[in-house]
């Protein structure tokens, strides 16, 4: 059975390099559906900057209609308090078959910063974690997976294992955590606020109807 994704993030705003790693991960998972999920309040961002969690929320519905399997969900928005992955991940797994698989998606940044979110340690339990990373040349690759495995081992468990052929964390009772190298690309939403700020061009940075949707609503001026 074809798998989904979970992809949380601030979308503050959707942008291009999201959507390319989205549709890698679909394509290297054979998922059948990604899930964008803003975050209302996220825990680990300020909020000067922030775009209204249903501004964030359409601009991601806008883009979606017209991608096959993405869809984005408000389960975030709708929850009171800041939005935590565990309760999300929770909400899946609950609403979703039990055969269905269902991966965590986020990138190398995010990850590192996993023993900051609340009951990280519960996640490896819940789901396995599908990690973007940037393609390295082999010994690079050693030097990463090196590293990693040291944050995995002081922050999760030290029995988890990296596999060097499935380029993979196994853990002989926890879910693993693959890496997945995607193209890399450099937007970022903080890189699209500060062009806009400063009556830059965004075209090219986000899709078409995000541009006419912070157009339109004056977003991040
Ligand atoms: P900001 O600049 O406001 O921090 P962002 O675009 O970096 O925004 P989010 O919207 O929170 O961040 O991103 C959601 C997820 O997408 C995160 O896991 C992040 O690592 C990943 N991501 C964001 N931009 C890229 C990119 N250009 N390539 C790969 N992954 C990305």
């Amino acid at each position: 059975m074809n798998g989904i994704g979970l992809f949380g993030g601030t979308f503050n705003p959707l942008h291009s390099g999201h959507l390319q790693v989205a549709e890698e991960v679909k394509a290297g998972f054979n998922l059948e559906k990604i899930y964008f999920i803003p975050s209302a309040v996220p825990p680990h961002k300020g909020t000067d900057d922030l775009a209204e969690a249903m501004d964030r929320y359409r601009m991601i519905d806008a883009e979606m209609s017209a991608r096959r399997g993405f869809v984005v969900s408000d389960v975030e928005i709708h929850r009171r308090g800041p939005s935590y992955t565990i309760d999300t991940v929770r909400y899946f797994k609950d609403k979703l078959p039990a055969a269905t698989p269902c991966f965590l998606i986020m990138g190398m940044d995010a990850f590192l910063e996993i023993d900051t979110w609340k009951s990280y340690q519960k996640l490896f339990d819940q789901v396995p974690m599908i990690v973007m990373t940037r393609p390295l040349e082999d010994a690079k690759q050693t030097v990463q997976s090196a590293a990693l495995e040291k944050y995995i081992h002081a922050h999760v468990d030290a029995r988890y294992k990296y596999i060097t052929p499935s380029s993979c964390f196994d853990h002989p009772e926890k879910h693993p955590v693959h890496l997945f190298p995607v193209t890399p690309i450099n937007i970022s939403s903080t890189k699209i606020r500060n062009r806009i700020r400063r009556g830059l061009s965004i075209k090219e940075m986000v899709p078409v109807t995000v541009e006419n949707y912070i157009h339109k609503k004056g977003l991040y001026l």
